[in-house]
């Protein structure tokens, strides 16, 4: 089974997909995870894309198509992927149709997570998470049990996005609309569109999303 989770930032795609990998079995490939992962290596892609991330732009289409080619025809893909922040322009969305038909795989569903932009900056400039294990946080809404531990873990170190303050917050906003919500008619237009209310408590909308995945939403 293959997906892509369709989304503004702070929708929850990241959290969901976790859920889901577990669940379904299925591997989460996050560009966004790729690209920092490139910037703290060091590498030519990482170098050309740090700054543009810092401002909360999308890095060009060329440099994320060469990145993610061949990661869905992996090894570790071959039970399904998750696509979690690809596409996120039509160009990336055709780029990715046609790396998917030359490796005889297919998408079987694309969902939207519905979440309105004044929550979402709320829930992005309070999120971090423990640099040892991943897990996720917030200030307000989901705290770890004994302050600066973390419940999974037991770490004690955290980090916070470079993106996530509220300046950069408004711009990764805006290419959302400007840029990736175009792909919704896109896909729409396929047929392959579903909607899921991304406001719901978290554990309603990994329901609803499991529901999609097994026929029965
Ligand atoms: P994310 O973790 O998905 O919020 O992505 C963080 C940042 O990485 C974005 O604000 C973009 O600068 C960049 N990025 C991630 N995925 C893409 C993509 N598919 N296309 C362009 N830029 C991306």
């Amino acid at each position: 089974m293959n997906l892509i989770l369709l989304g503004p930032p702070g929708a929850g795609k990241g959290t969901q997909a976790k859920r889901l990998e577990e669940r379904f079995g299925v591997v989460q490939i996050a560009t966004g995870d790729m690209l920092r992962a490139e910037v703290r290596a060091g590498s030519e892609i990482g170098n050309q894309a740090k700054a543009i991330m810092e401002r909360g732009e999308l890095v060009p289409d060329a440099l994320i198509t060469e990145m993610i080619a061949g990661r869905v025809a992996r090894p570790d893909a071959a039970r399904g992927f998750i696509l979690d922040g690809f596409p996120r322009t039509v160009v990336q969305a055709e780029a990715l149709d046609a790396m998917l038909k030359a490796h005889g795989l297919r998408l079987d569903h694309v969902i939207e997570l519905k979440v309105k932009d004044d929550v979402l900056v709320e829930r992005i400039s309070g999120r971090y998470t423990c640099a040892g294990c991943g897990e996720g946080y917030h200030d307000r809404f989901k705290q770890p049990k004994v302050e600066g531990v973390c419940d999974v873990c037991g770490g004690r170190e955290f980090t916070r996005r470079a993106d996530d303050r509220a300046e950069t917050v408004a711009a990764r906003l805006d290419a959302f609309h400007r840029q990736t919500a175009p792909l919704l008619p896109y896909y729409a237009a396929q047929g392959k569109l579903r909607s899921v209310d991304g406001m719901a408590a978290m554990s309603e909308v990994t329901e609803a999303l499991a529901a999609i995945l097994s026929g029965q939403g």
